[in-house]
């Protein structure tokens, strides 16, 4: 049993801020003076109200959202995105571009083609099996959007800049590098994230919708698949998971207020994947899987000569309280993911911790 806590990598669920799961255990008895915990009041209390109006106000301003953008907390996981994008979005004889940049792009796009529906693979990265972002991508003008991974978790790449779709909305799966830097969110119809990477726990997911996009969804669907039903509702329709979206408001108070926002957040996640790749850069003992202009600032993926060392590496540094450093189950190898919440501390100590690795095993 460990006393300590570790240096936590895993890629999701992920490390939270230590100021953030220090608040929650601080206030889990009593929350605001309610006598109650958090998971004991009613999701329709003042207590809760400010608590998710906090947590929208926040993402709002750290995004720099207008008034056509509204934010919203639905369940299911990424994973049902996938399926509900194409159900509101879609309609008859209308298809959707898509761009394929790994495991999950796939997934979204077989949940358009379960529904009968068109998604045109606009661009695919399968040739050179993921490791890069494509270019130059033909988007089709009559699209009803255009929908990309920002980050691939499993492949360690990720956009630097989006890609131009010429008035075509774009919508993007953000769950592993949602506020973890700035962008223009104009060009966005729909963003969406899993929040248990970058912003929270897992249970929730965060879907930032522009109103044209509402105006697409038809009355037909079920309730709790339409997109208009959270945003009338203020995503209280029925109970939300409150735990995981305080949580969230956490974080995002953390963001704002202590490491001061989203151009502050990304300087530091540009150190901290600087110091990791350009240990992988150094010699051939390490070696990226991301060709370098596609690489991910929130997965770090990497091999070793051999896979007989890459389980000496994640076993030898499990044993130096350096956790979740094996790849994806899909594709093996090494996999450092280095979040909003794991400091340049984290990624030193993992860093000096390479360093001896190679001298010792190189
Ligand atoms: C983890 C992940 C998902 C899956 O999210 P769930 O919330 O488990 O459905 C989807 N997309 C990306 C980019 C991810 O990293």
């Amino acid at each position: 049993m460990k006393e300590n806590r570790v240096c936590n990598f895993n890629a999701g669920p992920a490390a939270l801020p230590l100021p953030v799961l220090e608040e929650i255990k601080d206030s889990f008895l009593n929350f605001n003076g309610s006598g109650m915990s958090v998971t004991e009041i009613s999701h329709r209390s003042k207590w809760f109200d400010d608590v998710i109006n906090d947590a929208v106000a926040r993402t709002k301003r750290l995004l720099n959202l207008d008034d056509r953008f509204r934010v919203l907390f639905i369940q299911g996981g990424a994973s049902l995105q996938f399926c509900m994008i194409p159900m509101n979005f879609l309609g008859q004889g209308q298809s959707a571009d898509y761009v394929n940049t790994g495991t999950w792009s796939a997934k979204a796009i077989k949940e358009v083609q379960i529904q009968g529906k068109t998604a045109n693979v606009v661009a695919s990265s399968e040739d050179k099996d993921f490791s890069y972002i494509p270019g130059n991508i033909p988007f089709n003008s009559d699209a009803v959007y255009a929908h990309i991974t920002s980050n691939n978790t499993i492949k360690g790449t990720q956009w630097a800049e989006f890609p131009d779709t010429k008035g075509v909305p774009l919508v993007s799966d953000m769950s592993s590098d949602i506020m973890s830097r700035p962008f223009d969110v104009n060009p966005f119809g729909l963003i969406y994230a899993g929040a248990q990477k970058n912003i929270g726990p897992a249970g929730v997911c965060m879907a930032i919708i522009r109103e044209d996009m509402l105006e697409k969804v038809p009355d037909s669907l079920p309730s709790m698949l339409k997109y208009t039903t959270f945003s009338k509702k203020d995503s209280m329709y029925n109970t939300p998971p409150c735990f995981a979206i305080y949580t969230i408001q956490l974080v995002l108070k953390w963001l704002e207020d202590t490491v001061g926002g989203l151009e502050k957040m990304d300087g530091i996640n540009r150190k901290k994947a600087d110091v990791l790749y350009s240990i992988i850069d150094s010699g051939d003992f390490y070696r990226g899987t991301a060709e370098t202009g596609s690489r991910s600032l929130m997965n770090v993926t990497f091999r070793l000569p051999s896979e007989e060392l890459e389980k000496k590496f994640i076993q030898t540094a499990l044993e130096n309280d350096l956790g979740g450093l094996k790849g994806h189950r899909s594709v093996g190898g090494c996999r450092a993911s280095i979040y909003n919440a794991t400091g340049l501390e984290a990624i030193e100590t993992l860093a000096d911790f390479m360093k001896t690795f190679e001298k010792e095993n190189g």
